[in-house]
């Protein structure tokens, strides 16, 4: 089974936080990330996938190939109020 991702802002990078995000470590580098609520969610449901940052996500399908798990609804959700947040 390809390995799933989930792929997160790092904490060092200036922008946007979604509301309720948690700080965690990248699971393959010591990089900080926030994980958003609906990314737990998409945890939840699927334990095996890795929380990981920008650069390891990059870098990662560089090697592997591996596959980043669809946007969500409430991903979208955030993405959206992330662009308007942008605005102003
Ligand atoms: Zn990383």
């Amino acid at each position: 089974m390809d390995p799933l991702y989930i792929l997160c802002m790092p904490v060092s990078h200036p922008g946007y936080v979604v509301p309720g995000s948690l700080k965690v470590k990248c699971e393959q580098c010591p990089e900080l990330v926030f994980v958003a609520p609906s990314s737990w969610l998409i945890r939840h449901d699927n334990p095996g996938a890795k929380i990981i940052c920008m650069k390891c996500a990059l870098s990662e399908m560089e090697s592997e190939g591996g596959e980043i798990m669809d946007i969500t609804p409430a991903q979208a959700e955030e993405i959206r109020e992330y662009k308007q947040s942008n605005e102003n």
